[in-house]
């Protein structure tokens, strides 16, 4: 891994920090702290249809709760767009990139990829003339694709292992920028990956499959790709995955309801195999612990009296 260490805690601004988040930015911050590495925070706004700047707010509060400091930022994407528009017009202009006219209903029926994996886009306006491109653009706003190279889709895992597939079992060339202009997570958060020098990218198992798709990004834009650790998802004692939904799991209500950040970060740390017994103790305390060998690689239930326990160790 490249060094000095820098990692970013990426919240998107569309609800309350819950359980499963504070989880993988345990990890994160972990990381970094065991290396003397930087902590960026990065408020993922590019969406702006689902963002809200009073989520953002509410996040920054209760990561500093929870003693997950970081050490720069906030920064947003929002303000970015015209960054991520220089660079998809160097890709558009490199050949990477090309517009897509096809609609969902034209790509209904793709079948699916091998073990469950997504359906692969087949390439239909990969290989469009300009005149094509130039009367179907009289018509519609087309999405923009980058070419997913076989290349892209292998990488190491510092959590999950070895990742090997191939580029249509990854989806096949997939949307930078969608036909309503909107740019999609995946150009924006690798492109600020970029430009903000991480070299450890820290997130949850389902992010897993975006990998090859930001891969690829780095690979031509010339810039060296960070290392990445997904860490198991955090699921609710019926095995569902935390989500907005998860109200009584959020830390805010986890903190109205009296319980102490300590407490969420010593249980987190035993969930998670650092600790022998859930016990309260903060970030700190934790750095000489963390290992990701002791991390496990498949998905963490949390116990069904998990608000008693925490109560227990406030
Ligand atoms: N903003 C994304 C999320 O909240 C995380 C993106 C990433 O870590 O790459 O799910």
């Amino acid at each position: 891994m490249r060094s000095p260490v820098r990692v970013r805690l990426a919240p998107s601004p569309t609800g309350y920090l819950h359980l499963g988040n504070a989880w993988t930015f345990l990890w994160c911050v972990l990381a970094a702290r065991t290396q003397g590495g930087a902590v960026l925070l990065r408020i993922e706004d590019v969406d702006t249809a689902r963002s809200r700047p009073h989520f953002a707010d509410a996040i920054q509060e209760d990561l500093a709760w929870l003693g997950l400091a970081w050490d720069e930022g906030p920064y947003f994407q929002s303000p970015r767009v015209p960054r991520y528009t220089e660079i998809l017009h160097a890709l558009m202009a490199r050949g990477h990139a090309y517009p897509c006219f096809c609609s969902r209903k034209d790509l209904q029926g793709l079948a699916s990829a091998p073990h469950g994996g997504l359906p692969a886009y087949p390439g239909i306006c990969r290989h469009l003339d300009d005149a094509t491109r130039a009367r179907k653009a009289q018509e519609k706003s087309p999405a923009i694709r980058l070419i997913l190279p076989e290349s892209a889709c292998t990488f190491e895992d510092l959590v999950q292992g070895a990742f090997r597939a191939s580029a249509a079992a990854c989806g096949g060339d997939f949307a930078v920028r969608r036909g309503d202009g909107l740019f999609a997570y995946q150009l924006a958060v690798a492109v600020d990956d970029m430009d903000q020098k991480i070299t450890l990218v820290v997130r949850g198992a389902d992010l897993l499959d975006s990998t090859p798709r930001q891969q690829a990004l780095f690979q031509y834009l010339g810039a060296p790709p960070p290392c990445w650790a997904h860490v198991p998802l955090l699921l609710d004692p019926s095995g569902e995955r935390l989500a907005k939904r998860h109200q009584s799991l959020s830390v805010r209500a986890l903190r109205a309801a009296g319980i102490a950040p300590q407490a969420i970060v010593g249980f987190l740390a035993w969930l998670g195999g650092l600790i022998p017994t859930p016990q309260p103790l903060c970030v700190e305390a934790l750095a000489p612990a963390f290992s990701w060998q002791r991390l496990p690689h498949t998905p963490v239930h949390l116990p069904a009296h998990t608000p008693a326990l925490l109560a227990k160790l406030s």
